[in-house]
């Protein structure tokens, strides 16, 4: 087993992380609190080739392993959540299914301006009715029509599905008795809505809204590989985006930690720095075992994932583990910080709102468990 990163791997995390600190950090509490989505920085990322990492040379991407996805979605989420799960969302969930699924003739007509940065992919799963049991949830219907699918529904809480320049959201609907398809939307499709962003907790500079289809007409060719396969598909492109939302916790939990450690140099209480405090330094202690643990269990997935192996349990480890561990860590840092944690001046606080949607997204805590514990053979439902 090898643990040292490659010279590669440790060259895109310096360049990655040599952006995020020019071109990211000291803007993202501006973007935090006017809600602004910086569509200059996915063009940036895209000319870095952070878009393209993992796709094939073809069609303009890099070619390069899910590792190197890890590593730059970690380095852009230790300076911004927000900026993180878009990089996130249009790889994991926007590029991802059109890249394992689609035809060439999709391939060729999507890709290169995803990969590019240029354009924004998203991924509607999620209905109203719910997104753990996406399955069963979804009330989406699409049917045959003249050559075309007519699709009527809704769907809830869709990442980068309204920014400037998204060009293709990818939707599951039902096609038939017992069966979900995916379709390759066009954005500006007639019969799309997209409706004004959420007001949420965190991610302020991120983009999410709800979809509504009302008789929304796509050629038939636009069916995203097979009739019938979408279940398939979203659990596979789930999985994927586990490990990467678990690479974009442990990009939080490094931040806390840096903060955390530099804070409790520095500031000084009863004579003395506060991290001399064995009840503060050992918390820091804690969070230190918590990165390299998240850490470990998400390059092993994206190990697994680079080697052809099985990856479900592995990417519910990973996630799970990290995002819990973002989350305590984010809790940590706003309370070494005592007073300014609680400010919205430094990022504590931006890091403390961001994290609780990573215990949510792409497979909630409970669901996760769910799937480690049929992972080892309970019968549980
Ligand atoms: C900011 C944001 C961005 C998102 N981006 C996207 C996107 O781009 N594309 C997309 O398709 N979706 C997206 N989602 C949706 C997200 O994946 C869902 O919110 C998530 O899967 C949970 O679904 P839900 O909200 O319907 O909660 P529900 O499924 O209603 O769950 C509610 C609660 O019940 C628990 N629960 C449910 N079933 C069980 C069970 N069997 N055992 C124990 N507990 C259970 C859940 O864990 C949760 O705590 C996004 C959500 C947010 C908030």
């Amino acid at each position: 087993m090898a643990f040292q990163l490659t010279p590669e791997h440790q060259a895109l995390r310096a360049m990655v992380r040599e952006f995020a600190e020019s071109e990211i950090i000291p803007h993202a509490a501006e973007w935090d609190r006017t809600h602004h989505f910086p569509v200059d920085v996915v063009h940036k990322m895209g000319e870095l080739g952070l878009l393209g990492i993992v796709f094939e040379e073809e069609y303009g991407g890099g070619g390069g392993d899910f590792l190197s996805l890890c590593i730059a979605i970690e380095e852009i989420g230790r300076a911004d959540q927000s900026m993180g799960i878009t990089l996130e969302a249009a790889v994991g969930l926007g590029i991802n299914p059109i890249a394992a699924f689609g035809t060439p003739e999709q391939k060729a007509r999507w890709l290169p301006d995803l990969l590019a940065g240029r354009t924004l992919a998203a991924f509607g799963l999620t209905e109203p009715g719910g997104g753990s049991d996406a399955a069963g949830a979804t009330r989406t219907r699409a049917a045959l029509d003249g050559g075309e699918w007519v699709i009527n529904g809704s769907k809830a809480f869709i990442t980068n599905s309204g920014t400037d320049i998204t060009s293709v959201i990818t939707v599951t609907a039902v096609t038939g008795d017992n069966e979900i398809s995916a379709l390759i939307v066009p954005a500006g499709t007639p019969g799309l809505t997209v409706e004004p962003a959420y007001d949420k907790l965190g991610w302020h500079a991120s983009d999410t809204h709800g979809l509504v289809f009302e008789d929304c007409r796509v050629p038939a060719e636009n069916l995203l590989g097979e009739r019938g396969r979408g279940f398939h598909q979203f659990l596979a492109t789930l999985d994927d985006g586990r490990i990467a939302v678990g690479a974009l916790s442990v990009g939080l939990i490094q931040a806390c930690l840096d903060l955390s450690v530099e804070y409790a140099l520095d500031r000084e209480a009863f004579g003395r720095p506060i991290g001399a405090n064995q009840g503060l330094a050992f918390q820091l202690a804690d969070m230190d075992v918590t990165l390299e643990a998240a850490r470990l269990l998400t390059y092993k997935a994206a190990a697994l994932k680079d080697a052809g192996q099985p990856i479900k349990q592995a990417a519910a480890r990973a996630k799970l583990f990290a995002s819990e561990g973002a989350v305590s860590a984010t809790r940590v840092l706003t309370q070494v910080l005592g007073g300014y944690g609680f400010m919205e001046e430094g990022p504590a606080a931006r890091f403390y709102r961001d994290a609780k949607i990573l215990e949510i997204g792409e497979g909630t805590s409970e669901i996760l468990r769910l799937v480690i514990s049929r992972s080892l053979g309970l019968p549980v439902l």
